[in-house]
């Protein structure tokens, strides 16, 4: 990951998905946020092995970083990552954002880590949270499925309990999940508008979730 901060203090955002495949859902949010944070870069960061999925009906690393590298071509201000896919372990966050920190070394740049409201809501799951919560900011942003109310207290309890540095945000709703598409493709019916022609392309020439 090769970031120089020509500011002097920077601001970038980290997010972390399966991506599998990424859809306008993740790329609402990561422009959402860019802009309501004033973040200079967004890098999406796919899955290599990702926690929690059951490894068998993952797609293949290479073919979920293409995806992403498609979907984030037309936004300069978006770069995909391969922190994650050149590892073979199982993908933790905080073995992530400690590596993007070393790589950096710059203490000039801090980290937001965006995530939607299912992930701030199970955050407590994940491997060595509270030391994670420390690590860099987090920002949660709306989801539709999930209460934005229930969202808003889960937030303020993590600030509380763990001392995180938290934001909520809220972002236009898109109740797109890449589960759906995927589902789509298996049974043949039209995925279309859910996600970047580029990557519908890349899905059909790949024969991807039949
Ligand atoms: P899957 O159905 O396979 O779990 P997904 O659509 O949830 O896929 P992920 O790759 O699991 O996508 O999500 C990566 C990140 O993007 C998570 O933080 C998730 O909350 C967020 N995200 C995904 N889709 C949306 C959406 N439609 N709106 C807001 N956030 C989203
Ligand atoms: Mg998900």
């Amino acid at each position: 990951m090769v970031f120089e901060c020509k500011t002097g203090r920077c601001k970038i955002g980290i997010m972390g998905g399966t991506f599998d495949p990424i859809h306008f859902g993740h790329l609402v949010l990561a422009e959402e946020i860019r802009n309501n944070f004033d973040l200079e870069k967004i890098f999406f960061v796919p899955a290599g092995v990702p926690p929690h999925k059951g490894d068998l009906n993952i797609t293949d690393k290479e073919l979920r970083y293409s995806m992403t590298l498609l979907a984030s071509m037309s936004n300069p201000n978006f770069e995909v990552s391969k922190i994650e896919i050149e590892s073979e372990e199982v993908s933790y966050t905080i073995n992530t954002i400690k590596r993007i920190k070393e790589r950096l070394k710059n203490d000039d740049v801090e980290i937001f880590f965006i995530t939607g409201a299912d992930a701030i809501m199970d955050i407590e799951l994940w491997k060595d949270y509270k030391e994670l919560l420390g690590l860099c900011s987090f920002i949660g942003a709306t989801r539709p499925g999930i209460n934005a109310e229930h969202l808003e207290k889960k937030i303020a309890y993590l600030r509380e309990t763990y001392n995180a540095s938290i934001h909520l945000t809220r972002i236009p709703g898109l109740a797109i999940s890449s589960t759906d598409i995927r589902n789509r493709v298996k049974e043949g019916r039209s995925f279309k508008y859910l996600l970047p022609e580029t990557v519908e392309a890349f899905i059909i020439k790949n024969n991807l979730y039949r």
